[in-house]
């Protein structure tokens, strides 16, 4: 990893000058931006040049009879870097790629729902579970499944589809399934299951698994996810609404995401600098650290409590330290995201949105530094909601 001294020393510290109270700072969205000096500092590694000859056919793979759109490459570095950092099974697994993860999760749900006339399967996850997962299950009113809401409270006999996001969005929990009965279909959202954010206890080994190159190595534009399916039905399935929805998935994208993914395999096993890993661990690590320091001088909010545990891969025990801060707003704040609009000029994502209350909201802790750095000045300041 060349030019990774640069990269240690990159300032946390608040710069007075450029402050303006009145900028707005959005921080609804997990844009992963946080990444994007490595990535600059890696150079060239990453770069690639793809001819226009090379992206012809709608075909990428004749060899894989169940999902031809997806590269070979990438299939080999998916594997690769499950296997380095021992997050998730991939053995005896197909590899479905999709058009981000969220291509993923509708192809799930179609290819795991009942195709006969029963009627819509409930899909269900426990509060609070990621906001888009009722706005995608219900946008075109499927007939095949509808969302079914919190899984903690949900009650209804028969089968449903329940997702388990571990480490959950928005507040960072490792979680497994909750409504526990054998009529239970599972998808495992394991966006988050990286030891930037949260320690990588065991092999996940699940039915359904989603992963993404946004959250893994910040790469969200190429607009690459992928699912590990156990089950050959299943992943054909998934692969015929891939074929229904798109045809396929980008090649260039699919191409360039391998590359990238090399590029992280080959830093773990470098000895001499600091891995891809390392690096996005140091930087979440310094920003919690920043944000707890700023919770317990306000006392104005709260963030959640996190256990230590050993992470297999980076050989060393932490606390998770989510790419969202689940915030709290104390101090008799009843809607928190309306308080730090209006009192602090910080755009957050209302507790409201994830089957909670207003008195959450959700913040990416994965913007640029400068930003970052901003909101932690910001919120370091009085809660005192008449101000
Ligand atoms: N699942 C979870 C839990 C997420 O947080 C996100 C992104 N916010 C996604 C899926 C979607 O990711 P992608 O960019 O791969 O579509």
């Amino acid at each position: 990893a060349s030019g990774s001294s640069s990269l240690s020393s990159a300032s946390c510290t608040y710069n007075e000058t450029q402050e303006d109270d009145h900028r707005i700072i959005n921080l609804k969205l997990g844009d992963p931006m946080v990444y994007e000096r490595y990535w600059q500092e890696m150079g060239h590694m990453t770069t690639m040049v793809i001819a226009g000859w090379q992206s012809l056919s709608y075909f990428s793979d004749n060899n894989n009879e169940l999902c031809w759109f997806l590269e070979p490459e990438l299939a080999k570095e998916i594997v690769r870097v499950h296997k380095v950092v021992g997050n998730a099974v991939t053995q005896d697994r197909y590899i479905v790629v999709g058009t981000g993860s969220t291509q993923l999760y509708q192809a799930a749900l179609y290819a795991l729902s009942p195709h006969d006339d029963s009627g819509p399967i409930n899909v269900v996850s426990a509060a609070p579970y990621y906001c888009s997962y009722p706005l995608i299950t219900d946008c075109l009113k499927s007939g095949l499944y509808r969302w079914g809401g919190d899984a903690k409270t949900y009650k209804e006999e028969g089968q449903y589809i329940e997702l388990v996001t571990s480490p959950n969005n928005p507040d960072g929990i490792l979680r497994e399934s909750v409504v526990n009965r054998s009529e239970g279909i599972l998808i495992h959202d394991l966006a988050y299951y990286w030891p930037q954010y949260t320690p990588i206890t065991s092999i996940a080994d699940h039915d359904v698994m989603l992963f993404t190159a946004s959250k893994s190595t910040g790469h969200a534009g190429m607009r690459i996810g992928w699912a590990l399916v156990k089950d050959k039905e299943t992943a054909k399935k998934m692969t015929e609404y891939i074929e229904l929805n798109t045809i396929g998935v980008s090649k260039v994208s699919q191409l360039r995401v391998a590359k990238v993914l090399k590029a992280v395999s080959d830093s773990c096993g470098n000895e001499t600098a600091k891995s891809f890993f390392e690096h996005s661990y140091d930087a979440m690590f310094e920003r919690w650290k920043l944000l707890k320091q700023a919770s317990k001088t306000t006392k104005g909010f709260t963030v959640p409590d996190f256990a230590s545990q050993r992470c297999n891969f980076l050989g060393k025990a932490f606390e998770p330290q989510p790419a969202f801060a689940w915030l709290k707003c104390e101090e008799g704040i009843v809607d928190c995201e309306k308080f730090l609009r209006e009192k602090k000029n910080i755009l957050t994502k209302s507790g409201k949105y994830f089957g909670d209350d207003l008195s959450y909201v959700r913040v990416s802790m994965l913007d640029r530094d400068s930003i970052f750095n901003t909101f932690i000045h910001r919120i370091s300041s009085s809660f005192n909601s008449t101000l």
